[in-house]
C-alpha cells in the first residue's frame, strides 16, 4: 500500500515537473539563441573595436587606448565601471546586474613589442618597423570578451535573470602581470565562476595546466676602471652575470625535467675598455607547480650570490612577477564545450581560407588553411607549454579551461608577425564572434541553471580544501609600471 502510494506520488511529480523542465530547456535553448543572434546583428561593431585595439597595438600596462575604448562601450550598454582597479590605471572592472551567481569573464588586450604588421598581408610586412603587434591576438581577446558580456547582458535585462555578470579588464598579461596584482588586490573576490578564452589555431575547450613561473631580474653593481690601464682597480657587474650564468648552466643537469630556466643579458656594460660597473640579467624560471618555482628560484638565487661573491660585486634582485600553474574547472569547461558545439564552429569564408593558404604557403608550412572542426571533447589535464597570469584567477575562484577558438591559420609559428596578421583581419574576427557567442552563451546557462555553479564550486572546494593562495609577488609590492 505504501509502496503503491509512494508510486503514484512520484508518477505526480514527474507530471508536474517534466513539463517545466522541458519549459526551461526551451527558454534556455531560447535566450541563448536570443544572444547569438543579437551578436551576429552587431558583429561590425566588436570588428571595428577589434581593428582599432589592432591598430594601437599597447604592451603591457601602456593599454590606455584600448582600455578606455572597451570601458567605454561597456558603460554605454548599460554597465557600471570601475577604471584603474589595483592600482593600475589600465584594468577594469565592469559590472552589471546584482546578487548571486555572479559570473565574470577575462578580457585581455595588450600586445607584443616588435611585431607590427599589416592585417591580412601574408608576408611579413609592419606597419611600422619596430613597432608592437597583436601576435597573441589579444585585441580579438579583449573584443569577443567585451561582446559576450554585452550579449549576456542583453538576455539578463529582457528575461530578469538573476545574477551578476563583471568583465575584467586585464592588461600586461604578455608579462605575467596584471592578473596577479589584480589577484592580490581582492579583485576577482565575490565571483562565484569564471570564463576565459585565447585566440588560437583550433577550436576546442581544454584543461590545459600552464606551469608555475617566476620573471626576474638580478643586477649587479661594480666599479669602472680602464680595461687595460687599471683594469685590477675594477669590478666587473659584467663578470658577475656571466659567472651566474655559468653556474645556472651547470645546476640544469641537477634540477627535475620539468624544470624550464630561459635568461637575456638585458644590460652588459658601455663600451670594452671600461669595466662594467653595472649589468643585469633577466630570468623566467618555471616548472608545473608552484613549490617545484621557488625550489629551482632560491637555488638560481645561489648562483647569483655566489656571482657576486667571486667578483666583489653588490647584487640585487628585482622579482617582477611570479604566477602560478592553472587549476581548470572541469565543470566550466565541459559547458564551454557542450555551447562551442551550440553555436558552431567559426564559419570561414573561402576568401578567409585563401589568405590562410597563402600564409601557410610562405610560411612553408602544410597548406590545411583554417581549422573549422571541433574535435572530440577529452576530459583530461594537460601539462606543458608557457604560462599565464589567469592561473593565478583560478587558484581563487573556480575558472574554465581555456577556449581556443581559430582566429589564425594552423601551424603559423604563435608570438609572430603572422599572428599579428590574421588578428586584424576577417579570419580573426570570424573566431572573436564563435568565441563571443561561447562564452555569452555559456554564461547565460549558468544564469537559468545554477546546479552547473554549484557543481563547478564543489569541484574548486575539493581541490583546493588545503590550499591559501599566497602571491608569488611580496604583498606590499607595487605592479612596476612604464614610466613612458
Ligand atoms: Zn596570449
Amino acid at each position: 500500500m505504501f509502496k503503491r502510494k509512494t508510486a503514484t506520488f512520484i508518477t505526480l511529480c514527474m507530471l508536474v515537473l517534466m513539463p517545466v523542465s522541458i519549459a526551461a530547456q526551451r527558454n534556455l535553448d531560447t535566450y541563448k539563441h536570443e544572444a547569438v543572434t543579437w551578436l551576429e546583428n552587431n558583429e561590425a561593431q566588436f570588428e571595428t573595436a577589434a581593428g582599432k585595439i589592432n591598430e594601437y597595438a599597447e604592451t603591457a600596462f601602456r593599454e590606455h587606448k584600448s582600455a578606455k575604448l572597451l570601458a567605454d562601450m561597456l558603460e554605454k550598454n548599460g554597465f557600471t565601471v570601475e577604471r584603474g582597479v589595483a592600482d593600475i590605471p589600465t584594468a577594469f572592472v565592469a559590472t552589471y546586474g546584482s546578487g548571486y551567481p555572479v559570473v565574470g569573464i577575462i578580457a585581455e588586450y595588450d600586445a607584443l613589442p616588435g611585431l607590427s604588421q599589416k592585417p591580412g598581408v601574408t608576408t611579413k610586412d609592419p606597419l611600422e618597423p619596430g613597432n608592437p603587434g597583436h601576435g597573441c591576438g589579444h585585441n580579438l581577446f579583449g573584443a569577443g570578451s567585451t561582446a559576450a558580456a554585452i550579449a549576456a547582458k542583453n538576455v539578463m535585462k529582457d528575461h530578469n535573470l538573476k545574477g551578476t555578470i563583471k568583465l575584467f579588464g586585464c592588461p600586461a598579461e604578455e608579462t605575467l602581470a596584471g592578473k596577479i596584482y589584480m589577484a592580490k588586490a581582492g579583485v576577482f573576490d565575490g565571483l562565484d565562476i569564471c570564463f576565459t578564452w585565447h585566440p588560437s589555431s583550433e577550436n576546442e575547450a581544454k584543461l590545459a595546466k600552464t606551469i608555475a613561473m617566476n620573471n626576474f631580474e638580478v643586477i649587479f653593481r661594480g666599479r669602472t676602471a680602464h680595461g687595460a690601464g687599471d683594469p685590477w682597480n675594477g669590478r666587473s657587474a659584467l663578470d658577475a652575470v656571466e659567472l651566474m650564468n655559468t653556474g645556472v648552466n651547470y645546476m640544469r643537469e641537477h634540477v627535475k625535467p620539468t624544470v624550464r630556466i630561459h635568461y637575456m643579458i638585458p644590460d652588459g656594460g658601455e663600451a670594452p675598455n671600461i669595466v662594467p660597473d653595472y649589468a643585469k640579467v633577466w630570468y623566467f624560471v618555471r616548472d608545473v607547480d608552484r613549490p617545484g618555482v621557488d625550489h629551482v628560484y632560491n637555488r638560481v638565487l645561489k648562483c647569483a650570490e655566489g656571482a657576486a661573491l667571486m667578483t666583489e660585486t653588490e647584487m640585487e634582485v628585482n622579482l617582477i612577477t611570479g604566477c602560478y600553474e592553472y587549476l581548470p574547472n572541469h565543470v566550466l569547461t565541459r559547458l564551454l564545450d557542450k555551447n562551442l558545439r551550440f553555436v558552431g564552429p567559426p564559419k570561414f569564408t573561402e576568401k578567409d581560407q585563401e589568405y590562410a593558404k597563402e600564409m601557410q604557403r610562405n610560411l612553408n608550412v602544410p597548406e590545411k588553411g583554417l581549422s573549422d572542426e571541433i574535435p572530440d571533447y577529452e576530459d583530461k589535464e594537460t601539462t606543458g607549454g608557457g604560462s599565464t597570469d589567469v592561473a593565478d584567477v583560478s587558484w581563487l575562484v573556480p575558472i574554465s579551461g581555456e577556449l581556443s577558438i581559430t582566429t589564425t591559420p594552423a601551424g603559423v609559428p604563435w608570438h609572430s608577425w603572422a599572428v599579428a596578421s590574421s588578428s586584424g583581419c576577417s579570419a580573426g574576427f570570424k573566431g572573436m564572434h564563435t568565441a563571443a557567442q561561447t562564452l555569452a552563451t555559456s554564461a547565460i546557462e549558468a544564469f537559468m541553471n545554477t546546479k552547473i555553479v554549484e557543481d563547478a564550486k564543489e569541484e574548486f572546494k575539493e581541490k583546493t580544501k588545503d590550499f591559501i593562495y599566497t602571491s608569488a609577488v611580496p604583498l606590499n609590492q607595487k605592479p612596476q609600471l612604464p614610466e613612458d
